[in-house]
């Protein structure tokens, strides 16, 4: 579990409101979690206490709990395992008079606990040795910075704080800026350097994330590792993997991400531009912008020209294109934030979300809500999904634009957003994974080559309508659309005789709209010419929302009045049969059994 970096902060009451606002000031992205009912204007309504909290701490979130500390622990008790794991865990007093860290010692929680103090005008409640002391914790370094050899820092610690002094080379603010015992005429030694150094009890390595690795091509885990060892580079020093925009697909580029655990970034073709018309091979240009990026978000401008890249790094030349022209490696002067740098790999996932509100919605759906930044669909459907919604950006429009919807929300994962596209029931069934993938067929852009694209089922209207009356879809079925929109009705009344004929069981999807009436009419009279006035029928509407209403009646009973848009009809086979069960109820279900021997 990697550490997120954004807390929640989790609130009780409205009183708490305030202060958690307050100190939201100095924690950006954090969010907000009230209790429902007892709380208004906060990011994300809970109802149980416990389950948000033990959900958020599983997923490595920081948490500030504006609680008792008792509350906490008791809370997360049952979680608590590994301590090189758990995110930081804080309690704050309701009236901002307290801030104690709980857990996450190794996770930064003192220096969360610090600035929070600091915000709220109080002492943070330490209560690490080396922590007060030194005003730093060693074993926790901030972002940016990995102890290579943690297991020898507990004995270097005890000898600090035994008395013994502390050499420091390489740079680092935080170390400088603490109190440890620096002199440089000390007995130990802490390193800060990308490079391969091999540590030693009386010597803590900090490696810090200061080094870029362009690559343009398609290019093997082995090489780039190769190419780090040669020039005696730490990988835990390695920030990013940073590549043009058109490489965004390549599986080689993200094998090499993964190996090294770190993130890939991207340029657009127009960010390297001018690079490449300056005579930079593709990967120096890469590595350059990547360079620039950062300096900019430093506050440093943008004008960081190549010289400075290069005396940003005097020990190495910027490209070291041996063994491959595809790769540029570029070392920073300080650690690099590659989340401020480029863009990310854009995805879009088109998700269905079941026919009603969450209990069919999957998990992995639920997971994909929970990520995305952007939503995109029918205002109905994404008034759906309820507060998984909430803090994302919505992309609403009518139902009948999908097209313009799916151009919509390619555009915007091709910015390097994650999008999701909300479809009701299943997205591939009469849905938007269709018009995805038809305006990329038809009218692609290079752009989207880089997207991620990825659909994600849900349970069709036609499963759940089959459920709530028995088994109807238990043999061979069929779904057609009696829309008539973009097919015209002689194909659709061929399939409807030509299903008839076959006798499979049909799910009509779009049977009746306002404007579209006499269709279901139609397909009835087709469906008489081949099966008996008496076949069980199964209108179900709304399902899985308010007024859901499923009724069993006869083939000769289809009229136009007792369906709409919001309905699905099951029409059975010549096979299917109906129970009716004592207590009044009736199922419906289709053997599987195609013998005239019925007997099971
Ligand atoms: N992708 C959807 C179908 C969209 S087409 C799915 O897989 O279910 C829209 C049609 O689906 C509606 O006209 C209706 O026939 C059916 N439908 C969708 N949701 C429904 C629901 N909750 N209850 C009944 N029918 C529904």
């Amino acid at each position: 579990m990697m550490t997120k970096i954004a807390p929640a902060v989790v609130v009780l009451g409205q009183n708490s409101v305030a202060v958690a606002r307050k100190m939201m000031n100095i924690l950006p992205g954090a969010t907000l979690y009230g209790l429902a009912g007892r709380t208004s204007e906060v990011d994300i309504s809970y109802t149980n206490f416990g389950e948000t909290l033990r959900e958020l701490f599983a997923e490595g979130t920081p948490l500030i709990g504006i609680c008792a500390t008792g509350i906490l622990i008791r809370t997360l008790a049952p979680m608590l395992s590994d301590k090189r794991q758990e995110p930081p865990v804080l309690a704050v007093a309701e009236d901002g008079s307290a801030v104690v860290p709980l857990l996450g010692g190794l996770n930064g929680v003192n220096d969360l606990a610090r600035r929070i103090a600091e915000v709220l005008n109080i002492k943070a409640a330490i209560t690490t040795t080396g922590d007060i002391r030194f005003r730093t914790a060693l074993l926790s370094p901030p972002l940016g910075y990995h102890l290579a050899n943690p297991d020898d820092a507990k004995t270097f610690i005890s000898d600090l704080l035994a008395g013994a002094q502390v050499k420091l080379e390489g740079t680092a603010p935080w170390l400088s800026n603490s109190q440890l015992p620096i002199d440089s005429n000390g007995d130990l030694t802490i390193q800060i350097t990308e490079r391969l150094v091999t540590p030693a009890p009386n010597r803590l390595v900090y490696h810090p994330a200061t080094v870029a690795i362009a690559i343009t091509n398609t290019v093997d885990v082995t090489s780039v590792q190769q190419l780090l060892a040669d020039a005696e580079l730490a990988p835990a020093s390695v920030a990013g993997i940073f590549a043009p925009l058109s490489a965004a697909a390549n599986p080689a580029i993200n094998a090499v991400a993964s190996a090294l655990d770190v993130p890939i970034r991207f340029f657009t073709s127009n960010q390297l531009e001018s690079l490449l018309s300056q005579g930079y091979s593709p990967a120096q240009a890469v590595a350059i912008a990547a360079m620039q990026e950062d300096a900019g978000t430093r506050g440093r401008g943008d004008a960081v020209n190549l010289s400075q890249i290069l005396s940003a790094s005097p020990r190495l030349p910027l490209s070291v294109s041996s063994s491959s022209s595809q790769i540029a490696i570029a070392i920073a002067p300080e650690p690099i934030d590659p989340s401020t740098i480029g863009q990310p790999r854009g995805r879009l996932a088109i998700i269905g979300t079941g026919p009603g509100a969450s209990q069919w919605m999957s998990p992995e759906v639920r997971e994909i809500l929970k990520s995305a930044t952007d939503l995109v669909g029918y205002k109905t459907y994404l008034d759906l999904v309820g507060s998984l919604a909430d803090g994302k950006r919505r992309h609403e429009s009518d139902n009948r634009e999908e097209i313009a919807r799916a151009k919509v929300a390619l555009d915007l994962a091709a910015q390097g957003r994650y999008v999701a596209v909300v479809s009701s029931g299943d997205p591939g069934i009469y849905a938007m994974a269709t018009a995805v993938f038809e305006v990329l067929d038809y009218h692609n852009k290079p752009e989207w080559d880089s997207i991620d694209i990825h659909v994600a089922p849900g349970i069709s209207a036609m499963q759940a309508a089959a459920a709530t009356i028995g088994a109807p879809l238990g043999h061979d079925f069929c779904a057609i659309s009696l829309s008539d929109i973009l097919k015209p009705w002689s194909i659709i009344e061929q399939r409807i005789a030509a299903a008839a004929q076959a006798d499979f069981v049909i799910a009509f999807y779009n049977p009746v709209s306002k404007e579209r009436t006499w269709q279901l009419a139609q397909a009835r009279d087709i469906l008489l010419r081949y099966r008996t006035a008496d076949t069980p029928v199964v209108l179900a509407r709304n399902l899985g929302r308010p007024g859901q209403a499923v009724k069993v009646i006869t083939l000769k009973e289809l009229v136009p009045d007792v369906a709409d848009m919001r309905t699905v009809i099951l029409v059975g086979s010549r096979q299917t049969r109906t129970i009716q069960r004592s207590d009044g109820s009736i199922s419906v279900y289709t053997p599987r059994r195609y013998t005239e021997d019925k007997e099971i």
